[in-house]
């Protein structure tokens, strides 16, 4: 079993800002990759909202650099995936997939991924009309006419996103009602470009048959009467859901009931004294790579403050 000093969990926009803090910081960091290297942003395509990028970033790109910036102050990246670990005692102990790992101190920062739907026409079109995040995307779709699928809170709040800069939105729900708060569905009412698919279901996503062509519509089809109707639309948002990566944490840390861990608020503090974690795996409001960034920040500050105080 390899000793650390920090062990941060996960290589997405929290992880390397972790370690870019904990690096600079002396703690010598060791970074356990997991297999999506760069986490949800290598499948982000041009990331136009994440700051000092005037021109837009590539996702992968964006992720590459981090991981450059944090070796270059001498964090470790180790490419391995967590299966368990043991927060009961100290060192903590990691059992990876090809190695283990005793931790005085440990980031969890492993993400959360967008559920899809699995219909024909998804993953083709990811990035070229298919999203799951409409504060990354949306602005593509300016003066245009998307879809969103979903009736949860997620669903509401990016149905009111794009309602602003979009033509028209189609919300389409598999039930008769949204289960979003009463807020969100009040002011989703008010909106006069929202148009509402009850009972419906999204079957197939169109597009053009060249490998960089868009969406052009969407098939949609009702689950009274099997009858199916076409969308224009350009942007197909899915909104039902994302699952935080927690598995190996199950009864070793405190989660939420959608299982993203709980930290205290305004910190990253698991409960567990020398346990902290970061970015989507910790938030289920914001999720975004500036915000995962800046719990990763945060997080990396915990972790030194907890580390000197026990010294
Ligand atoms: P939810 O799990 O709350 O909602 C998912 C929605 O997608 C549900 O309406 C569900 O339908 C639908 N759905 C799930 N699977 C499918 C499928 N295969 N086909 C079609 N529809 C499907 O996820 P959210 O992302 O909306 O929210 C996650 C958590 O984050 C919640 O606790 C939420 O409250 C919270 N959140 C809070 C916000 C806030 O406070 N402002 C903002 C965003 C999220 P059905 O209704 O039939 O189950």
């Amino acid at each position: 079993m390899e000793r650390a000093r920090l062990v941060i969990i996960g290589s997405g926009a929290a992880g390397w800002t972790a370690a870019i803090y904990a690096a600079r910081a002396g703690l010598a960091p060791v970074v356990l990759t997991g297999t999506q290297h760069g986490g949800q942003m290598t499948i982000a395509g041009e990331v136009e909202n994440y700051p000092g990028f005037e021109a837009g970033v590539d996702g992968p790109k964006l992720m590459e650099q981090m991981a450059a910036q944090a070796m270059r102050f001498g964090a470790r990246i180790v490419s391995d995936t967590v299966v368990s670990v043991d927060f009961s005692r100290r060192p903590f102990e990691l059992l990876g997939e090809e190695g283990a790992w005793a931790a005085d101190c440990v980031i969890v920062a492993t993400g959360a991924t967008a559920r899809w739907l699995g219909i024909p026409g998804e993953s083709r079109y990811m990035g070229r009309g298919v999203s799951a995040c409409a504060t990354c995307d949306g602005y593509f779709y300016r003066g245009r006419e998307v879809v969103v699928v979903g009736g949860g809170n997620t669903a509401a709040e990016e149905a009111i996103h794009l309602a602003g800069i979009c033509s028209k939105v189609h919300l389409v729900h598999r039930r008769g009602e949204m289960k979003a708060e009463r807020i969100l569905r009040e002011r989703l009412a008010r909106l006069g470009n929202v148009a509402y698919h009850w009972n419906s279901r999204l079957v197939e996503v169109h597009g053009g048959n060249g490998v960089m062509d868009p969406v052009t519509h969407a098939e949609i089809e009702s689950l009274a009467d099997g009858s199916r109707t076409r969308l224009p639309v350009d942007g197909v948002f899915v909104a039902i859901g994302h699952d935080p990566a927690t598995g190996p944490f199950k009864g070793h840390l405190q989660l939420d009931d959608a299982g993203y861990i709980k930290v205290r608020p305004g910190t990253t503090d698991t409960g567990i004294p020398g346990v902290f974690a970061a970015g989507d795996v910790a938030d289920p409001v914001y999720r975004q790579a500036v915000t995962a960034a800046g719990m990763g920040c945060m997080a990396a500050l915990d972790a030194e403050r907890w580390l000197v105080s026990q010294e």
